[in-house]
């Protein structure tokens, strides 16, 4: 009887864990990211007409963290490539998080927590990313390269400007090619080791995020416990990552943090996904002063699509803190900045940006307003920054 009872157990035990691999990812990131559910958009003609000859550019995704393949289109979370072809974005930056602390918020969190072990494992990662966030961050690029491998003519990952500039004009003949660019979310990933960058950059990374969620050992969040400003392995890392033309991005870093970056930078820094203060006040997004020297110092700030970075979520709430970014910081320095499949709830995907186009055009935004916002300058960005 009780050898009846183990192995029943055991059964359920096996059932279960089969079950969780089998479809639990996919449900665990159709519960993190959420579209609202809506009545298909209404684009006017005028809109669908302008939007059709933009070239689209996010400074801002986490799809790589989750477990589908890009090249599919997805029933569930906000980009892949076809909804990406659908929106008419021609530049995506892909970021990989390393390290996800339990009790998220946007106050104060530890760093001795991570659910991502857990999803690492889950998602059938190779066992060198259970205990490695380094090995994190090179698998989910291991991820884009093979996505790009499959489909050459659909995505292709650049690294150098020469590549943006081949990618460009090859989009002129073939509107299907998405180009890529691959971001990291959090230098925790570098484990501390400075060489590790150089191993970062190797594997196509070109923009970095100083922390994510905590204080890490480069220098504090905004979202830690201390929120101090860089150590003195983060003034290498930042000298090491000029050195290589990796983009800095001061989202989620600690104020002290974007003051001492912006006190040592000799290049232009991004804050790749965010709102502002003026529509939107919390602890989630800079000081407007903070945003200006940024700006003022030729960098871009990525205007967020989720509740935390805009407040109004709605497709004329995001386009209102577009519009007080634009008043704020000047419209050479705006950018759309999704966070995308970030464990965020939106009201459009990828596939659907015309709406925002629409929004744009409705609050008064003039043609070339829209496309500098919607692409213009993230393309001009990377072209004067990238190596
Ligand atoms: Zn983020």
């Amino acid at each position: 009887m009780l050898r009846k009872i183990l192995w029943g157990t055991a059964g359920l035990v096996t059932l279960a864990a089969g079950a969780a691999l089998v479809w639990g990812p996919g449900y665990l990131e159709s519960g993190l990211n959420r579209v609202v559910p809506h009545e298909p958009y209404t684009i006017s003609a005028g809109a669908r007409a302008l939007h059709d000859t933009l070239a689209l550019a996010d400074l801002h995704s986490d799809t790589l963290l989750w477990d589908r393949d890009v090249l599919d289109r997805a029933s569930r979370g906000h980009v892949d490539v076809p909804r990406l072809q659908e929106g008419n974005v021609a530049i995506q930056v892909f970021s990989v998080v390393t390290k996800v602390p339990s009790g998220l918020n946007y106050d104060n969190n530890a760093a001795d927590s991570d659910q991502l072990t857990m999803g690492a494992v889950l998602q059938m990662w190779p066992p060198r990313t259970w205990a490695s966030l380094y090995e994190r961050a090179l698998f989910q690029s291991h991820k884009l390269h093979v996505a790009e491998d499959a489909a050459p003519d659909q995505l292709r990952i650049v690294r150098t400007r020469a590549d943006l500039e081949r990618a460009i004009s090859d989009q002129a003949g073939n509107p299907r090619l998405v180009a890529a660019l691959l971001a990291i979310e959090g230098a925790h990933a570098l484990e501390g080791k400075l060489e590790n960058i150089q191993g970062l950059y190797d594997a196509g990374f070109r923009m970095i995020g100083i922390t994510h969620f905590f204080d890490n050992e480069l220098g504090g969040s905004m979202h830690g416990i201390g929120k101090g400003g860089l150590t003195e392995f983060g003034r290498a890392a930042v000298r090491e990552m000029e050195r290589l033309n990796i983009t800095i991005d001061l989202a989620h870093a600690s104020p002290a943090v974007v003051d001492d970056v912006l006190a040592m930078a000799t290049r232009p820094v991004v804050v790749s996904h965010t709102g502002v203060q003026a529509v939107c006040s919390n602890n989630r997004n800079l000081s407007d002063d903070r945003m200006k020297r940024i700006a003022e110092g030729g960098g871009l700030i990525g205007i967020g699509y989720w509740q935390g970075a805009v407040c109004d979520f709605t497709p004329a709430g995001v386009v209102k803190a577009l519009r007080a970014a634009i008043t704020l910081v000047g419209i050479e320095h705006v950018a759309l900045g999704s966070d995308y499949d970030g464990a965020t709830e939106v009201h459009f995907d990828t596939a659907e940006l015309a709406i925002l186009t629409e929004e744009m055009l409705a609050q008064g935004l003039t043609e070339d307003e829209i496309r500098k916002v919607s692409g213009e300058n993230v393309r001009n960005f990377l072209l004067k920054n990238l190596p």
